[in-house]
């Protein structure tokens, strides 16, 4: 019948042409629905395959995660010592590092390699991180129960004994004839550091001996710093796997992000409260993030100083004139709506009074927003947490986006809008001032900071950029690495 034809596509559009799973209540998280509506469509085409290795993901988590008899008899085990053989279900365990950005490029790295890996994917959720995302997997959950035997975050660290790497190297575990160790020879679980150390990517596990040997532990413990997921395309054994569900590797944090994450019906109030108010009827949307790091302190004026070359260099908005235009051109009237995210009120209160102030040349108005300035940066508050998802979300919808080099937040605003951002970038460790403002990024992906070392065995430094055609380095972190 008509009607069936017709409602098809359109679940389809609600669904992301099949990136989401048609098996959730829409009521229990409307972010999942609605939030697309505050978009463009994706510009990069979902793989098929992608789609149904999805579904059947979904489908192993909700036969072994928790409260299924299977994740019960792994957790015997574990507590037991033992790593079984031929185990029906592995899991990979994710624990917290730094803040929401950094998760967020984390926590899908995990999933992508626990994709590749056969793994489900479980969270250690601290207090701060509780309520803000949907659980992603149908009939089932990401949530790490409580009951976990070895929950201490502490615990994990570059020396800790059960590190991968720290068992190589006290003969815990071989990596020279993987074929040849049965699994239940094994500790019961293995933790993965993935850590960048000295601007390298900790030891490098992405080689095919020491996956083949992770492979067999049924129980693994990951916490990472670092958005991971182009080492993983540098792993020989999951390069086809990869092509198949990314014949577009730009798109990687793009569909994951909007796969996994989906703020809960209370941080969707905000989003959706602010939006309405204050975007929905725009023209265009410009969205500014402005991140001042501990380590690199910009003084304001710099940093404001920088912000306004690169609006004036990249024409991001309109120009100021010096009386009202006395001649309507196209653009009169026109609303851009400028969103800023910063912890800090001083760029939008200059920027708002900038345009408060003086007509544009053209006569379009620019309203400028800011949703909240929270001063400090607060990694153990909830309510915190709750702001900045809502602002990377509010961001994800502008149709322009210039940020901060070097912020994870940013990455992952701009990767889920699918906009390719104008990087201000840092200025040089001596200097005060960057010499260029910005500059725009080549490609959607989030940037990788600390590249791994990429020959395995051979110990020998390879510019990763230079031997793999789908990677290069960063405009922002020169010597990071990111697909495209
Ligand atoms: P990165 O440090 O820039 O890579 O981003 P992270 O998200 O990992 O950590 C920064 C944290 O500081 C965020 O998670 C927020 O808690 C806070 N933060 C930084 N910038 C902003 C902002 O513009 N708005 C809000 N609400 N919080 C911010």
């Amino acid at each position: 019948p008509a009607t069936a034809s017709k409602s098809l596509p359109k679940l389809q559009d609600k669904l992301l042409g099949g990136l989401l799973s048609a098996a959730f209540e829409e009521s229990s998280c409307q972010s999942r629905y609605k939030s697309s509506l505050y978009r463009k469509k994706s510009p990069f085409p979902l793989s098929p395959y992608l789609v149904r290795k999805l579904r059947k993901y979904e489908a192993y988590h909700k036969k072994c995660g928790p409260g299924t008899k299977r994740y019960r008899k792994a957790i015997e085990q574990l507590k037991a010592g033992r790593n079984a053989d031929n185990a029906e279900c592995k899991y990979v365990v994710w624990f917290p590092c730094n803040g929401l950005g950094n998760r967020m490029l984390t926590i899908a790295s995990t999933f992508l390699y626990a994709l590749l890996s056969n793994r489900v994917l479980l969270m250690h959720v601290a207090a701060e991180q509780e309520g803000l995302f949907c659980e992603p997997f149908p009939g089932s959950s990401w949530v790490l129960p409580g009951d976990f035997p070895h929950n201490n975050p502490q615990g994990l660290h570059i020396g800790a004994p059960e590190s991968y790497v720290n068992m190589l190297k006290n003969n815990v575990v071989r990596n020279d004839d993987p074929g040849s160790v049965p699994a239940s020879s094994l500790p019961p679980y293995v933790y993965l550091h993935v850590e960048q150390f000295r601007l390298k990517l900790s030891d490098n596990i992405f080689c095919d001996e020491d996956q083949l040997i992770l492979n067999k532990f049924n129980w693994m413990i990951l916490k990472s710093d670092s958005y991971f997921a182009p080492a993983l395309f540098m792993t020989p054994m999951y390069e086809k796997e990869l092509e198949n569900m990314f014949p577009q590797k730009e798109s990687v944090f793009h569909h994951l992000g909007r796969y996994l994450f989906h703020p809960t019906n209370k941080v969707w109030g905000i989003v959706s409260r602010y939006y309405e108010a204050y975007l929905a009827r725009v023209d265009e949307k410009i969205g500014f993030q402005i991140r001042i790091f501990p380590e690199k302190p910009i003084k304001f004026e710099n940093m404001y100083d920088q912000l306004t070359r690169c609006i004036r260099e990249q024409r991001l908005l309109p120009e100021l004139g010096t009386a009202e235009p006395a001649n309507t051109t196209a653009e009169a009237g026109k609303v851009k709506a400028v969103l800023i995210a910063s912890l800090y009120s001083g760029y939008y209160e200059k920027i708002r009074g900038m345009y408060y102030e003086n007509p544009t040349k053209t006569g379009e108005i620019v309203a400028v927003y800011q949703p909240s300035h929270e001063e400090q940066q607060q990694y153990t508050s909830n309510e915190h947490n709750q702001k900045a998802l809502a602002e990377i979300y509010l961001l994800s919808y502008c149709d322009k986006i210039a940020m901060s080099a070097w912020s994870t937040f940013g990455y992952v605003a701009y990767s889920f809008a699918g906009v390719k951002p104008w990087i201000l970038l840092r200025p040089d460790w001596d200097k005060e001032r960057s010499e260029v403002a910005c500059i725009r990024s080549t490609s959607v992906e989030p940037c990788l900071h600390s590249p791994p070392i990429l020959s395995c065995r051979a110990k020998r430094e390879v510019d990763v950029a230079t031997v793999k055609p789908y990677v290069r380095h960063c405009e922002d972190v020169g010597f990071g690495l990111k697909l495209f």
